[in-house]
């Protein structure tokens, strides 16, 4: 008699746990049995599911006889079931997957078995991973929001994350370029456009500066403060942090900056970046003068306590060439900024 689909379900659950006898964690087996359950359990489609994995039995007088024939069975069922769960098939794909093992079966019963097996552990291992690497967070791109970001409206909010993101990869790339100035005259041109002459000591203040605000970066552990045209002006709202208030820091309410910083008071491995109305409202999300450049700008404030000798991009490149101007670019906030920015054409990052 043909079994129920719950039934078969059940079954097919139990040879994906059996799958796993003998490999890795004994827990592994309880593990893939239990997200394939759980996955049932939120797709409703359980009838469907279970004829879809219905390969039936073997015909024929000899194959009843041969138990291992039965047990490749199981296990096939078990692999349709977790491909369809698990393994994100479709039912078209999945018919496929069945179409060969019923062609296929029969011969090498117990071989087919220990790869049926494999293949059911690999689903499992896959998705396992995928969901590890979303839980794991991002590299870049998630930065913590102080209280006053409130008042902040819902895109302002939401550039954020995709803002420090694109600073991650404009870093990445300046790095690149940085490294190759020796084998590529572009990527030399580039550097004396923004920070004059190669000296030594300043191309080395300058590879330092780029890599520790993209250490920070990839922190996590920047903080931002909305001090956009919103932000709270009540002291009982004042989302400072309180090593900043004991030092005579005044961040209340809104400022006309782009951002700024404390660069001089510092709390270890902390971040703190005031963000002004420029910010939301004259910065680009993509481009020159961007939200990115910004963050990069502020970061190399508080990293490697940099000026503001110059500010904009054509300034910047005239201060490279100006006697004594080299100098000043390496410890320049904008020359680093618009210098990363002219790696723009290589991110990729997008704003939601
Ligand atoms: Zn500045």
């Amino acid at each position: 008699m043909a079994k129920q689909g719950s039934e078969r379900i059940k079954d097919a659950l139990d040879h994906i746990k059996r799958a796993f006898a003998g490999h890795g964690p004994s827990t592994d087996g309880d593990k893939a049995k239990g997200a394939t359950w759980d996955w049932l359990e939120t797709h409703k489609d359980q009838k469907g599911i279970a004829a879809l994995i219905s390969l039936g039995g073997f015909r024929g007088i000899k194959a009843l006889q041969d138990e291992s024939k039965t047990e490749m069975r199981h296990f096939q069922r078990g692999y349709l079931l977790i491909l369809r769960t698990l393994g994100g098939k479709s039912d078209a794909e999945v018919k496929i997957v069945k179409a060969r093992l019923v062609s296929t079966s029969g011969q090498n019963a117990r071989i087919e078995t220990e790869n049926m097996k494999t293949e059911i552990r690999s689903v499992y291992t896959k998705w396992a991973d995928k969901k590890k690497k979303k839980e794991t967070p991002r590299i870049y791109g998630e930065p913590i929001l102080a209280p006053s970001f409130q008042y902040a409206n819902q895109l302002q909010k939401q550039s954020l994350a995709p803002a420090l993101k694109r600073a991650s990869e404009l870093l990445t790339q300046a790095w690149v370029g940085i490294m190759r100035i020796n084998l590529n005259t572009l990527e030399k041109k580039r550097y004396v456009a923004y920070f004059g002459a190669v000296d030594q000591t300043r191309y080395n203040k300058v590879k330092e500066t780029l890599k520790a605000v993209h250490d920070v970066i990839c922190s996590k552990n920047i903080t931002l403060y909305y001090r956009g045209i919103d932000a709270p002006t009540d002291p009982g709202e004042d989302d400072t942090p309180q090593f900043l208030l004991d030092r005579g820091a005044n961040t209340l309410g809104p400022s006309t900056a782009y951002g700024y910083v404390y660069s001089t008071v510092q709390k270890e491995k902390e971040w703190h970046v005031f963000l002004g109305r420029a910010f939301f409202e004259d910065a680009s999300r993509h481009g020159r003068d961007s939200l990115s450049g910004v963050i990069i700008h502020e970061m190399t404030h508080l990293l490697k306590q940099t000026q503001d000798h110059r500010y904009g991009d054509d300034n910047c490149i005239a201060l490279a060439k100006e006697v004594g101007g080299p100098a000043k670019a390496v410890e320049n906030a904008d020359s680093y900024e618009y210098y990363c920015e002219s790696f723009q054409s290589k991110v990729t990052t997008t704003f939601g």
